[in-house]
């Protein structure tokens, strides 16, 4: 008797309306080794739809190596690894290197986690409406003329469309690299990774693309970034994930990683807490 109720209960559970946030990235179990290196050892988070989550840690700790595995710049050796509803498993294949898994899968990946990167990596040859309707067009097979019009809406969103037909040899570095955010923008993918935006720009040039990764955060966008500007990702960052030396050493709210009991979490954070 007592089973019936159980079940029935069971039933109207699941009926109920499922609250959870749906994950944008789920990494299972991740492990990446440079021959004798091991980089990551067993990371394993998830990123919710709509939130910001912002990996610290001291430089050669694996953060960029494990933004680089989200969207396969990096192969992880073992693991799991779900971008939306693309979910590769890479344990399956352990001699396949990245020819093991399908060009149609990589490029799956990688038009829905795109990155925005330390040193903007826009093409010189092409202007800048060509660098952000490039991908669309090659990837997505879009029309040039409808490639042209989704860049113009992104390059409005980073204040650069009257830029539109100049070289990037002409912008300054915060300009590029609010190009390099429109071009990531215009693959329009599930979540937005960026690999230490502002490191590489002059003091007064950081805020300009610190207020544009705001905005995209205030409006919701899923994001996945490695700073170093501890005070923004403070602000923003839905979750904080301390790598320390390739494994996950905290993780939590802001307010949690910035108490951690994680004595070396505290000594790197101390500095800006
Ligand atoms: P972080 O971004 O936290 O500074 P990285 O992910 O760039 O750290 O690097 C983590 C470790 O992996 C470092 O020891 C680095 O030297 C090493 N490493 C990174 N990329 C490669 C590579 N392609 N080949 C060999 N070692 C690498
Ligand atoms: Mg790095």
């Amino acid at each position: 008797k007592s089973n019936s109720t159980d079940a029935s209960h069971l039933v109207n559970a699941s009926n109920a309306p499922d609250t959870r946030p749906t994950p944008a990235v789920e990494a299972r179990h991740l492990v990446k080794n440079y021959g004798q290196l091991s980089v990551l050892r067993d990371v394993s988070f998830t990123v919710d739809e709509g939130t910001v989550t912002t990996i610290i840690g001291a430089s050669g700790s694996g953060k960029s190596t494990l933004l680089r595995c989200m969207n396969l710049l990096e192969r992880p050796d073992q693991g799991e690894l779900a971008i939306a509803d693309e979910r590769i498993c890479f344990d399956r294949n352990p001699q396949a290197t990245s020819q093991g898994l399908s060009r149609i899968q990589i490029q799956r990946l990688r038009s829905r986690a795109t990155m925005v990167f330390q040193q903007f990596n826009l093409w010189p040859h092409l202007t800048v409406l060509g660098n952000v309707s490039e991908p669309p067009i090659r990837v997505k097979g879009m029309s040039r003329q409808q490639a042209n019009k989704l860049a113009l809406h992104y390059l409005e969103r980073v204040g650069m469309a009257e830029r539109a037909d100049s070289y990037p040899a002409f912008l300054s570095g915060g300009q590029q690299q609010r190009v390099a955010i429109a071009r990531a923008l215009a693959m329009e993918p599930s979540v937005l990774l960026f690999d230490e935006p502002t490191s590489a720009l002059d003091p007064e040039r950081v805020n300009e693309v610190l207020g544009v990764i705001r905005d995209l955060a205030d409006e919701g966008r899923t994001m996945l970034m490695v700073t170093h500007e501890m005070a923004f990702a403070r602000e923003v960052s839905d979750q904080l994930i301390f790598l320390d030396e390739g494994v996950i050493g905290a993780a939590g709210t802001p307010e949690q990683v910035f108490h951690s009991s994680n004595t070396r979490c505290r000594r790197f954070i101390a500095p800006a807490a």
